[in-house]
């Protein structure tokens, strides 16, 4: 790689104190939370990179906007910042404020339902999405790209759709029968990875064609617009403010989930662009489920918190160091042999432990094998998106098998300097060196829902 990497445009004003554990302490720990990283307790973690959600560091405009906020049942002043900023992004009529990201799915999603056994159409269906659309009694169907399987290979939006696969389900299962269509931006669940604007252009005008409505759901719209903005041709000279603004103008409906690029801490926005209809019915939805429209389960204060961070999360510098930041680590990985989701994304770097650890089988779930190896080598914490995020199959029972078995090292926003990258490289490079010692995991308890944030295990012997 010559490209250098960014300077952080920002400097530290607070700090939190961090702690590292020692290494008997680390496997105790481990063994206490029965080999499951959501057991472990933070103060037990020195770097973690369990999440970039609501993990982010707010700025002193961001601290400073939430002592005007207007803590009004109705009608606050902090909820018409909000609307105002969103607007400015969007262009969208209707916006209202969720309590985050699951908040605004739950009222927009069952709206689009209009009849049992309806489906959801995406490149790759976030978990909590997924879960609404099956509570609402739908059903999602993903069609994601092929390239997002091949980590080794470069491929510069390898969030993309599958446009020939997305054409087929809709005329196969009928054009009515599809709820929707959800661009989700970037893509997390293949390692952050982008959609260009072409596939997002194309994805809306087959929708259009058969009348279908398109939900963006679009947690990291901003990263994902910093990416066209780099790696698609035409877009380097456009700011990444109106590379946000053109994919808004071809969707219907904008659903995010604000702990990411709003830069807060707590808290979702739905906007709908200029369907009235829908909106008034998300209005009648939204109260009994997240709160009055003008607040939807926020207060005044982080409404105004998000107001100020959206600006900020669309700041070029910001993107740039963030995404450098990312493909440093990964760039540090990938040097020393660690097969990654390859190019990096914008939120993560993924280990393919899959290919690192060949001798673990899938139902011992190798990455969470190689994650907790981590911990104990360096007090990181990370997650597995693999086959124990799978799940098991209702009808059959047995572990469903995920086609990729990725760590993921999730890095908060404006939390981490590279001194830090150095070092969980150098652990996972030590990690990486006794791979072949690895061992995988058993459940001693198997939680029936959502598994992998409560079940527990030992490590085969
Ligand atoms: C995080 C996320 C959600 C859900 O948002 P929460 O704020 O966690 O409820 C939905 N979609 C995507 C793509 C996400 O990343």
């Amino acid at each position: 790689m010559d490209k250098k990497y960014a300077v952080p445009p920002y400097k530290i004003k607070m700090v939190e104190p961090i702690h590292l554990i020692g290494r008997s302490e680390r496997e105790e720990r481990l063994a206490q939370a029965g080999y499951n990283q959501f057991a472990l307790k933070s103060e037990d973690v020195f770097i973690d990179l369990l999440t970039d959600s609501g993990t982010g560091a707010m700025s002193h405009f961001q601290w400073g906007a939430m002592m005007i906020g207007d803590e009004a049942y109705a009608g606050s002043q902090s909820f018409y910042r909000l609307e105002t900023a969103v607007k400015n992004i969007t262009g969208y009529a209707y916006i209202m404020p969720a309590h985050q990201g699951r908040g605004a799915e739950q009222v927009v999603i069952p709206q689009l339902i209009k009849h049992p056994g309806m489906i959801f159409i995406s490149n790759m269906h976030f978990d909590t999405t997924r879960a609404h659309v099956e509570l609402a009694g739908g059903e999602a169907v993903d069609v994601a790209c092929k390239e997002c399987l091949d980590t080794l290979t470069y491929y510069p939006f390898k969030g993309n759709f599958d446009l020939e696969k997305l054409e087929k389900v809709i005329i196969s299962r009928g054009k009515d029968n599809v709820a929707g269509i959800i661009l989700t931006v970037t893509n997390n669940a293949v390692g952050g990875q982008p959609v260009s604007m072409e596939n997002f252009r194309s994805v809306c005008e087959i929708a259009k064609k058969y009348q279908i409505k398109t939900i963006i759901d679009g947690a990291r719209y901003a990263e994902n617009s910093y990416f066209i903005k780099i790696r698609e041709k035409g877009y380097e000279n456009t700011s990444v403010r109106e590379i946000a603004k053109e994919m808004f103008g071809y969707a219907d409906i904008f659903l995010m989930s604000a702990k990411k690029d709003g830069l807060v801490n707590m808290g979702g926005i739905i906007a709908i662009k200029d369907d009235q209809d829908l909106f008034r019915k998300c209005q009648t939805y939204i109260v009994p489920m997240e709160g009055f429209p003008t607040y939807g389960g926020m207060a005044g204060r982080d409404m105004d918190a998000l107001a100020v961070g959206l600006d900020e999360a669309l700041d070029e510098a910001y993107l740039e160091y963030r995404i450098d930041e990312v493909r440093y680590l990964g760039d540090r990985l990938k040097a020393a042999g660690i097969p990654i989701q390859f190019p990096t994304g914008g939120h993560a770097v993924f280990v393919d432990c899959g290919k690192m650890c060949p001798h673990i089988p899938y139902d011992q779930f190798p990455a969470a094998a190689v994650g907790n190896e981590l911990y104990i080598e360096g007090g990181i914490r990370s997650v597995e998106i693999g086959s124990m995020l799978m799940g098991r199959d209702p009808i059959s029972g047995k572990n469903r098998q995920s086609d990729m078995e990725l760590l993921r090292l999730t890095i908060p926003r404006r939390v981490y300097t590279f001194q830090h990258w150095d070092y969980v490289a150098d652990s996972l490079i030590n990690v990486f060196n006794r791979r072949q010692t690895i061992k995988g995991l058993k459940f001693t308890y198997e939680s029936p829902v959502l598994r992998h944030f409560t079940s527990r295990f030992v490590p085969m012997p």
